[in-house]
């Protein structure tokens, strides 16, 4: 998707802070953190948001969680932490690539929604 923020930075033409990258999925820190850690972890492929995943493209969101996993530990989230896909306009979804946001180091507020 030629204008899409997320697609350009998967493709090196937007910098980012880069935590992980494999042949499926990228993860860097979001630029504007609502906690000490924010890390947002993508799919390489183009899917808008989670109306989109089916059975044919959701191997890829587990893989994320697998991978969210391994980055808890790394960024050292032992006190817990929250995992958020915003999606469509009720959802305020601003970034319209497939995206979740890892969040953690304090303690996060009670309010979801
Ligand atoms: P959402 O509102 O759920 O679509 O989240 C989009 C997220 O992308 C927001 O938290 C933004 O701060 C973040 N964001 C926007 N542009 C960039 C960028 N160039 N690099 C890193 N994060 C970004």
């Amino acid at each position: 998707m030629s204008d899409c923020l997320f697609c350009k930075i998967i493709a090196g033409e937007i910098p980012c802070d880069k935590v992980y990258e494999d042949e499926t999925i990228l993860a860097f820190r979001d630029i504007n953190p609502q906690a000490p850690v924010h890390i947002l972890l993508v799919p390489k492929a183009h899917i808008a948001s989670s109306y989109e995943v089916t059975s044919q493209n959701c191997q890829v969101v587990g893989h994320i969680f697998e991978i969210i996993s391994q980055l808890a530990e790394h960024e050292g989230l032992h006190n817990g932490y929250r995992v958020v896909t915003n999606c469509g306009a009720d959802g305020c979804q601003s970034v319209h690539h497939l995206h979740f946001h890892l969040m953690g180091g304090k303690k996060l507020s009670e309010q979801m929604g």
